[in-house]
């Protein structure tokens, strides 16, 4: 009996996109119906290592082609792990996948063209309906007791889905051609698409008889040999990557420890990759045979944007996850494979700043996580670090940082905060602008933790700009103006006490009346980080209030002070803590401050 099932909502919206695009590159609905064969010939094997009640294949694992110009079909077949009905009908009427869903994703944040996502992206299953006005899957899955089951659908609102007679496990797609798409029934074309589009799919791609792809696998290839086109298909082809990557790195070890790799860094950040339950990791093969999709043994979480693939014959994988992690093998292939990426992105890097620079905008707050995580390898991680200063909106490396000391500077300083705009207006900035020191604007969160342990580089202490007393200057006329406004400092410190550890006259304002300064271990920005992330009670940052002894608004309460008028003193005294608080973007005492300025606009007024 036939069900007739509506698409999700979702998947509506797509065909619509997909039917109605004029998207001028529509031969990519067979890379992608090749892929997904793959990817389920991929998956019969794994679950094969695991399993011994699975269906077998008929014949050799392998794709074919099949054209039929009297009904005008194209058809995908595949001996690989099949669709229940179920999964037919979630796979085949959802979106709940990879690509898809990255396609849908995309879709939804950036407002882009839809033609130029669909080249990029890919949108699966449902190219099909670019060149098909009617799509029918015959699927009999592996699992054992699965029955057939026949899925059709024309693209429109619904699909249909029916049992089957298949017998032996797999899948075959059938598009049924709309009129203006009938070149894909012509052997030379199909030849062509595949050659250009999935050259690299491991498994043997079959029309009338001939294999259409021949390329062996990319890792055993020696690397003088290969161009950077090959690279870049083989990236596309057997990892399903949408995109050209930013670079690659292609290494082979043999003995004692033998071993390849082809690894790739992303153009561009996954939206997934900071999701805690994102499964990733390397395909993992052992003489080119897969064993694994998706295998994290290889590389640190900091290393996570990290794709390709790895062949390690040693690896014994008859043991559990956590024996394996203390393998001598499998941690000494880590640890070179981690060298080998870190030297890659140095070189990067030097050669390619640009490349780099878009590297670092996408992964650059990932990689940072490994300053903190991987102490072992802190001197490789180091000069692969880039950050924004006040000394222009360039990205800058450490090395060109402390190239630029200013005669007198004797420490790389640091301002922590939310944004760029706010750190540069920042008054804890205003001493380094008058003497011309550059400092470092860090804003990503994990930015706290690697000044934690980033203390020091290349014999170079790094400092917060926000923290602790600095330098006196030997300014006499400064240094007499900061000796007159102590008494009134140790005044307003007694009226602030249950807010600031202590308030003293500032060295490090020009312009600004006040600033909040960090004290202690933990800054300001770090408590809000932990309050945000609901880490709280992790500790409180002590914090001191700094006034500027020569601007006239603290002249004037100096004045106020010694006359002891503490009366006219005091509301303004407190609008010191406000003011600094404001400077810094988030005011505690929000009620109170309503209350004081409009007194003083009130006073102002003369009402
Ligand atoms: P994606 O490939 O990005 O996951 P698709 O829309 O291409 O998205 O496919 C959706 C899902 O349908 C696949 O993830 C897979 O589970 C299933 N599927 C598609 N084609 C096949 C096939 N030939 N054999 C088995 N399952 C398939």
């Amino acid at each position: 009996m036939a069900d007739t099932l509506p698409f999700q909502a979702e998947v509506r919206q797509l065909l619509d996109l997909v039917v109605h695009s004029l998207y001028s590159d529509r031969e990519i609905f067979l890379r992608e119906l090749v892929s997904n064969a793959s990817d389920a010939l991929d998956r019969a094997r794994i679950a094969g290592l695991t399993s011994s009640d699975l269906k077998p294949a008929e014949g050799e694992p392998g794709i074919q082609l099949e054209v039929n110009r009297d009904l005008g079909t194209l058809t995908v077949r595949d001996n690989g792990i099949g669709l229940t009905r179920a999964q037919a009908i979630e796979h085949l009427g959802t979106i709940a996948h990879s690509g898809t869903k990255a396609f849908a994703e995309a879709l939804k944040q950036k407002g882009a063209s839809s033609e130029s996502l669909i080249g990029k992206f890919g949108v699966g299953f449902y190219a099909s309906f670019m060149v098909a006005h009617k799509v029918v899957v015959h699927s009999l899955s592996a699992e054992p007791g699965a029955e057939p089951v026949i899925w059709t659908s024309d693209g429109t609102g619904e699909f249909t889905v029916e049992p089957g007679s298949r017998e032996a496990r797999g899948t075959a797609v059938t598009l049924h051609l709309r009129s203006d798409a009938t070149d894909f029934l012509d052997t030379f074309t199909l030849k062509n698409i595949v050659r250009k589009h999935s050259a690299f799919v491991p498994y043997a791609i079959l029309l009338e008889g001939a294999r259409l792809n021949d390329q062996q696998a990319l890792w055993v290839q020696d690397p003088a040999e290969l161009k950077p086109e090959d690279y870049q298909a083989f990236y596309k082809q057997a990892l399903g990557e949408w995109q050209d990557p930013s670079g690659w790195v292609h290494f082979r070890a043999e003995a004692p420890l033998e071993y390849q790799a082809v690894l790739y860094f992303p153009a561009e950040r996954p939206f997934d990759l900071d999701y805690a339950d994102a499964k990733r990791g390397l395909r993992l093969y052992q003489r080119r045979v897969l064993i694994s999709e998706k295998s994290d043994e290889f590389l640190p979480r900091y290393l996570r944007f990290v794709k390709g693939v790895i062949d390690a014959p040693e690896v014994s994988l008859n043991v559990s996850r956590e024996i394996l992690q203390q393998t001598p093998v499998l941690r000494s292939i880590k640890n070179q494979v981690v060298k080998r990426v870190l030297r890659r992105l140095k070189e990067i890097g030097r050669d390619e700043p640009e490349a780099y620079t878009r590297f670092w905008e996408n992964f650059g707050a990932t990689l940072k996580e490994g300053v903190a995580e991987d102490r072992d390898n802190l001197d490789a991680i180091t000069p692969l670090l880039r950050f924004r200063t006040t000394g222009g909106d360039q990205w800058r490396d450490l090395a060109e940082i402390k190239a630029a000391m200013k005669e007198g500077q004797s420490e790389l300083w640091y301002l922590t905060g939310l944004d760029l705009g706010r750190l540069r207006a920042s008054p804890q900035l205003e001493a380094f602008r008058k003497k011309g020191w550059e400092v470092i604007l860090l804003t990503d969160p994990v930015d706290e933790w690697v000044v934690m342990h980033l203390t020091e580089f290349d014999g170079v202490t790094l400092k917060s700009a926000a923290r602790g007393e600095l330098d006196h200057d030997d300014d006499p006329i400064a240094e007499e103006a900061r000796k007159q406004a102590t008494p009134f400092a140790e005044w307003v410190s007694e009226l602030l006490a249950d807010k600031v550890s202590k308030v003293r006259p500032s060295q490090r304002l020009t312009d600004s009346p006040s600033v909040l300064v960090d004290e202690g271990h933990m800054s300001s920005n770090m408590e809000r980080i932990l309050k945000a992330t609901r880490q709280g009670g992790a500790g409180t940052a002590t914090r001191v209030l700094e006034i500027n002894p020569e601007h006239a608004l603290v002249k004037r309460l100096v004045a106020l002070h010694g006359e002891g008028n503490t009366a006219d003193a005091e509301p303004l005294a407190r609008l010191l803590l406000d003011y600094a608080q404001l400077a810094e973007g988030h005011v505690e005492d929000v009620t109170g401050l309503t209350a004081r300025l409009s007194a003083l606009m009130l006073k102002a007024a003369g009402a």
